[in-house]
């Protein structure tokens, strides 16, 4: 099973993908996630994304793609995997395609999940996230039950340094110019479902669910 999650950022690919990954045993390949190990390291790699992650811009895709390819390369890949944050442009999505088909693979289906943007901007500023396990929490939404530490593992909870207002008001604007397209893209191989984003992660589990099947 071979699935990708698209979605403006805020949209929950990450909170779902958690859920996805516990229900079908696949990979959850995410390369946000990637770049910010990377940052947390001091990597050449994690200093060279940074900049760009920042300003809430795209990593440039010959980087971007070297790397989601290299992890899909590995053994837990074989039987399936689900990108979170990649493809994000057509080009990547084109990378994407080519690398399978060496392999005789492709992918199989595309989650697209959708929400309004000032809803987006609500849920990604008062995101908080755990240092320790990576949980996500909300400041309103989804309060820990103790201000600033995680429920699930006790370390401290901290704000992406590309949550802030400005930072996202770009990151929605370049999705809507560089990603948006790819709802296109993947539309003429027929593949794609299109999702509401907005109800509550356990209901659009279950779309997901009746989409994917057991
Ligand atoms: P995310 O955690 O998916 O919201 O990604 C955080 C940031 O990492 C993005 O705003 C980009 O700067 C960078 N990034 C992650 N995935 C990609 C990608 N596929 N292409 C380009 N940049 C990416």
């Amino acid at each position: 099973m071979n699935l990708i999650l698209l979605g403006p950022p805020g949209a929950g690919k990450g909170t779902q993908a958690a859920k996805i990954i516990g229900k079908y045993e696949i990979p959850h390949i995410s390369t946000g996630d990637i770049f910010r190990e990377n940052i947390k390291e001091g990597t050449p790699l994690g200093k060279k994304a940074q900049e760009y992650m920042n300003r809430g811009e795209l990593v440039p895709d010959s980087l971007v793609i070297e790397i989601a390819t290299d992890r899909l390369t590995k053994d837990d890949c074989k039987e399936g995997f689900l990108l979170d944050g990649f493809p994000r442009t057509v080009e990547q999505a084109e990378a994407l395609d080519k690398f399978l088909a060496e392999d005789g693979k492709k992918v199989d289906h595309v989650l697209n999940i959708d929400v309004e943007a000032d809803i987006l901007m609500k849920r990604l500023t008062g995101r908080r996230v755990c240092k320790g396990c990576g949980a996500t929490f909300h400041i309103t939404n989804i309060p820990p039950k103790v201000e600033g530490v995680c429920d699930v593992c006790g370390e401290e909870l901290y704000q992406r340094d590309d949550d802030t207002e400005e930072t996202v008001a770009n990151r929605i604007e370049v999705y809507n110019s560089q990603t948006k397209p790819l709802i296109d893209y993947y539309e003429k191989s027929g593949n794609i479902s299109h999702l509401d984003g907005s109800v509550d992660p356990d209901e659009l589990l279950a779309e997901i669910v009746k989409i994917l099947g057991d």
